[in-house]
């Protein structure tokens, strides 16, 4: 049976790490490059703490074939690639995953292209400059801090519509407030404009998903994420499955805490079918939160399976180390092929 597989993030990484393992498929993975983006550490990229690529060769299991290229458009059975060849499936694993956008002049963090971009920007900027992080969540905050730590010469701004760190509880939010004051982060409450007059932009706001699979019509939600069954299934196409921040399924939040399961869960469910058995329904349930603040401090937040924060949250050295295991285990997971986790709440 021939499986492509789309994307080689976080879900589809360890999908077609999992496909090979577990059953006898000729795997195809097609990804626009020859690299695995680890997104998470997007925001050392940009501040030259860290980086961000790993090449795909060392990710994928040998049995697998790359492509490099992007797909255009999912047919009837095939994809068809943006340099105009095809490439045949019985089955499709869908990981295209986010595809985040930003206005003209700001930097998006959350695509590795502009992520390259701007750590040269950034590298350019003289002391005294100006950056403006947009957007109060994880990867804004993540983000500003990376940068002051970096460059404590630069006067970093980070700027939010909404509440700064609103999906942690309180005290992990007062927490994240003490860190970014120790780096010199200025928080302000309001709205990006473009006279903003800050020397970099850097868009922190990354909720759009790739729009292939609206573009190849397959029935998705109002954000361009596949609907799918119990069994992560497209629902307009049974034999594409659909893993990652592209699926759309209920009570999920982009993460790679939610990519790996799914991905993982789609591979095995492909394998049931192979073997002649029943698939599964899938189920999984949240453990927590974690936000890097620079290379020295993180807040771990403690969540019910329901992603709801628990008041158990701590932070500092000892959460920036647990904070870069995270890292580490969520790629080491889409390398193996290994990963366990919790079921959803009842
Ligand atoms: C700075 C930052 C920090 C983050 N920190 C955390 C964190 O601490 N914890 C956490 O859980 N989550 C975090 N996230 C979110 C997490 O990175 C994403 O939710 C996760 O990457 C989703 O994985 P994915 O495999 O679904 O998609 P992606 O990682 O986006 O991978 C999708 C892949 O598909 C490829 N692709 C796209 N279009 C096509 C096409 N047409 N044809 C072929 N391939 C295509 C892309 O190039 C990419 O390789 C962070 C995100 C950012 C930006």
């Amino acid at each position: 049976m021939k499986v492509v597989v789309i994307g080689a993030g976080y879900a589809g990484t360890i999908a077609a790490n999992r496909l090979v393992k577990k059953a006898d498929a000729e795997v195809t993975v097609v990804n626009p490059r020859a690299d695995f983006v680890e997104r998470v550490r997007l925001h050392e990229h940009i501040a030259g703490s860290g980086t961000a690529l790993t090449p795909l060769t060392d990710m994928l299991d040998p049995r697998i074939r790359l492509v490099v290229g992007a797909v255009d458009k999912i047919g009837d059975g095939t994809l068809l690639l943006a340099d105009g060849t095809s490439l045949p499936f019985d089955r499709a694993i869908y990981a295209a995953g986010g595809a985040p956008t930003a206005p003209s002049g700001t930097y998006v963090v959350g695509a590795i292209e502009t992520a390259e971009l701007a750590r040269q920007a950034l590298a350019d900027l003289p002391d005294g400059a100006a950056v403006t992080v947009v957007g109060g969540g994880l990867t804004g905050i993540e983000t500003a801090a990376e940068v002051a730590e970096s460059r404590p010469a630069l006067r970093v701004r980070l700027i939010s519509e909404g509440e700064v760190g609103a999906s942690l509880g309180p005290g992990a939010r007062a927490r994240v407030r003490r860190d970014l004051d120790r780096l010199g982060v200025v928080v302000e409450r309001g709205r990006y404009t473009e006279d903003d007059g800050a020397g970099l932009v850097l868009w922190a706001v990354a909720t759009q998903v790739s729009d292939l699979a609206a573009r190849s019509g397959l029935a998705v939600d109002d954000a361009g994420r596949v609907l799918v069954d119990e069994y992560l299934r497209s629902t307009s196409d049974p034999r594409i499955v659909a893993v990652g921040d592209g699926a759309s399924v209920p009570g999920q939040r982009l993460s790679c805490q939610t990519a790996l399961p799914q991905g993982a869960h789609g591979a095995d469910n492909l394998a049931r079918e192979l073997a002649g058995e029943p698939m599964k329904a899938y189920s999984m349930g949240y453990t927590g939160q974690n936000v890097s603040i620079g290379r020295r401090s993180a807040v771990i937040q403690a969540a019910r399976r329901d992603d709801s924060p628990t008041r158990i949250q701590f932070g500092g050295r000892s959460a920036a180390l647990v904070k870069e295991q995270v890292c580490r285990m969520a790629k080491g997971a889409a390398k193996t092929a290994r990963y366990a986790w919790l079921p959803a709440p009842r």
